[in-house]
């Protein structure tokens, strides 16, 4: 008989300065992104799976930049960048700069599963249509909230409170299965109005996400041009490979992109063994996770 393993699964909706009257919705999106990864690790699913479709849930949800309801960038278009992967066999599909895609957490599944690790823009777009996957309007993409954010910024300087209080809010997924498989993914609309073609952290292989069956999986949020700089998510799973708790490698990261790159940020993450792990610099992140006995943590 194959050994059965407790499934795990960590979830974020991004580390920024989330206003109090929001606070419901974001945990309402964490539920609902837990609920969902949940019933497909309970069921035996695999990691991989769970992962796409608690992120699909984020996406879908209005309060974060991800999906549907991202930043506009400075020519006031939505640009999505998703990232997956899978910690057996190091594969990992990414997608940037999509206009197109509403869901790009499931186009990233379907590049992962193809030859290349990452595919962008027009390329990108084209391979959803090859892989049957439809294509959305680009105004499809767009929340009035954003829009109204844009506008704003356009007519003066930019600034962060014409943008919700916030300019952040990528949303992530951490799963462990009951064959012991672990696999993460990032999904963000990047910063608000970000150069057109400005790619962050997010959908790069070790700076906004990693999954090593030998170390752990890690998703990632925060400012990307200073996550990159360190990498963070490789980062991370070299610190759990070396020997660090969950905690420990969590926190040392968030301390290691504060001291090096100046950056404001979190992540979450799971240890090879499905142990969660969170940190953050920023006054929140929006994170839930499923407890040892199946309910659900979520935080603030
Ligand atoms: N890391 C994302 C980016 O720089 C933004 C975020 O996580 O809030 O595109």
């Amino acid at each position: 008989m194959t050994p059965s393993f407790v499934p795990s699964l960590i979830v974020h909706g991004g580390a920024w300065n989330i206003p109090a009257e929001i606070i419901p919705e974001c945990r309402e999106g964490c539920r609902r992104a837990l609920e969902a990864g949940w019933r497909i690790l309970t069921s035996a699913g695999s990691s991989l799976d769970a992962v796409e479709a608690a992120i699909v849930e984020l996406e879908d949800a209005p309060p974060f930049d991800a999906g549907f309801g991202s930043h506009l960038n400075r020519d006031g278009r939505v640009q999505l960048d998703a990232i997956i992967m899978d910690g057996q066999s190091l594969k990992s599909g990414a997608v940037a700069a999509v206009e197109r895609i509403r869901n790009p957490i499931h186009l990233a599944r379907r590049v992962m599963a193809g030859e290349h690790a990452m595919l962008v823009g027009a390329g990108a777009e084209q391979f959803a249509a090859e892989e049957g996957l439809p294509l959305c309007s680009p105004e499809d993409l767009i929340l009035e909230r954003e829009r109204a954010a844009w506008r704003r910024c356009s007519e003066s300087d930019h600034l962060s409170e014409f943008h919700f209080g916030h300019q952040h809010g990528t949303v992530g997924a951490v799963a462990f299965d009951t064959s012991g498989r672990i696999a993460a993914g990032t999904s963000t609309g990047g910063t608000c109005c970000k150069f057109p073609g400005r790619v962050g952290d997010s959908p790069l292989i070790g700076c906004g996400c990693y999954a090593d069956a030998e170390s752990g999986g890690i998703s990632c949020t925060g400012w990307g041009e200073a996550i990159m700089k360190i990498v963070m998510a490789k980062s991370a799973a070299d610190l759990l490979h070396a020997g660090k708790s969950p905690h420990d490698a969590a926190e040392a990261s968030v301390a290691l992109l504060a001291r090096r790159a100046q950056g404001t940020g979190g992540l979450i993450l799971l240890d090879r063994e499905g142990h969660p792990g969170f940190a953050f610099n920023t006054p929140h992140m929006v994170f839930g996770y499923v407890a040892p006995k199946g309910e659900f943590v979520i935080q603030p």
